[in-house]
């Protein structure tokens, strides 16, 4: 059986450059080699209400938002289902199931979870929807018999109840679900990008990100305070590369092309970086070489934005013939687990 490919994001905000290199990016290369039977991505509206219950009009307005960002950044429609996950109610139904397959202290022991939970000051209030959004994504996935997800590294554990899942059914009710697998991208920093705050990861509700819709002038300012060496104060002192946010971000976009073209004094990143260690190479400078770099990346991205959020009746189109595909598929795979299950009314029906 050939790939089948299933990625997805919460609608809780715009996406960022660590979706970029976290999962974007990847997914782009993907659709471009073509190596797939079918190819999801899906908006998870349901599970960003988990943590967003009091803020539903958030989450409906970030979903187009979302499809926006997808598109412009390179997803293209006519290769990739978009869909929305509450457009797809027989997920629900296969979670249902699937809840009876996994225990709650395995979610509470999960790490990507009790981050979150942590997170989210959920230690007293835990939403049960919350605790099960690993259960629910195991049916997003699993409904379409995908085996490829591309994700960034907070996602791994989160998959890992997935493959769980997929084998206590197997075992359970009949061979149905094959191996999945979560592709992350080829360097550690572009997994888990940290935020501009230089604590946590890169994230929507943290309020640490560069979105890839902000325009030059919000770019520029908030690189100009991002978080670097606190010990670098004179240009001359010695600075410090690692839990630099400045270095972090160059690790994951720089080329040396980019030396050429905005910083031709020095060759590389390597060498860059030993200057700046050795001292006498400012804040300010590396900066701006970063701004640079991501406005040059930024700036094709805000282009294809504006032209869609012109034809903005085209992308809800977009998201309602997906959002039915998707749900077609779905239901194929509900009727299959209802009979391995031997869960048919069949003779009901007949009644
Ligand atoms: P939220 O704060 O609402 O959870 P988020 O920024 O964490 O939002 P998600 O929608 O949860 O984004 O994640 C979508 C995908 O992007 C997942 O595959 C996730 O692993 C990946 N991702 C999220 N943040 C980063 C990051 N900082 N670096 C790399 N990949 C990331
Ligand atoms: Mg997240």
């Amino acid at each position: 059986m050939k790939n089948i490919i299933l990625t997805g994001d919460r609608p809780t905000g715009n996406l960022h450059i660590g979706h970029y290199v976290g999962s974007l990016k990847t997914r782009i290369e993907l659709q471009n080699q073509g190596d797939f039977e079918q190819y999801y991505v899906m908006i998870a509206d349901t599970q960003a209400l988990t943590d967003n219950a009091n803020n539903v009009d958030k989450v409906k307005n970030n979903i187009i938002q979302v499809a926006i960002d997808y598109i412009s950044a390179g997803i293209d429609p006519n290769k990739v289902c978009i869909f929305i996950q509450s457009m797809v109610p027989e997920l629900f139904e296969i979670t249902a199931y699937f809840m009876n397959l996994v225990s709650v202290s395995r979610l509470q022991r999960n790490p990507t979870i009790k981050d979150e939970i942590k997170q989210r000051g959920f230690d007293k209030s835990l939403p049960i929807g919350f605790l099960n959004y690993p259960v629910s994504q195991a049916a997003d996935i699993l409904a379409f018999n995908a085996n490829i997800v591309p994700v960034g590294e907070d996602q791994i554990p989160v998959i890992e109840v997935t493959r769980e899942v997929a084998h206590s059914f197997n075992n359970c009710y009949g061979q149905i679900f094959r191996e999945v697998k979560g592709l992350l991208p080829q360097t550690k920093i572009c997994a888990r990008l940290p935020g501009l705050d230089g604590k946590l990861k890169m994230s929507k509700s943290a309020g640490n990100s560069i979105y890839l819709c902000d325009d030059e002038k919000t770019v520029r300012e908030k690189i100009m305070s991002a978080y670097t060496d606190p010990g670098h104060i004179k240009v001359s002192d010695p600075g410090k590369i690692e839990g630099n946010i400045v270095f972090a971000y160059l690790d994951a976009f720089c080329r040396d092309e980019h030396f050429q073209k905005y910083l031709p004094e020095y060759q590389n990143l390597k060498q860059l970086k030993e200057h700046y260690k050795k001292g006498g190479l400012g804040d300010v400078k590396v900066k701006l070489f970063l701004n640079s770099i991501v406005n040059e990346l930024l700036s094709p991205i805000r282009e294809k934005r504006k032209q869609l959020e012109e034809n903005i009746d085209d992308v809800y189109q977009i998201l309602f013939d997906g959002s039915l595909k998707a749900r077609a598929a779905a239901q194929q795979t509900l009727a299959k687990m209802k009979d391995a299950m031997g869960l048919d009314y069949k003779k009901l029906q007949n009644k």
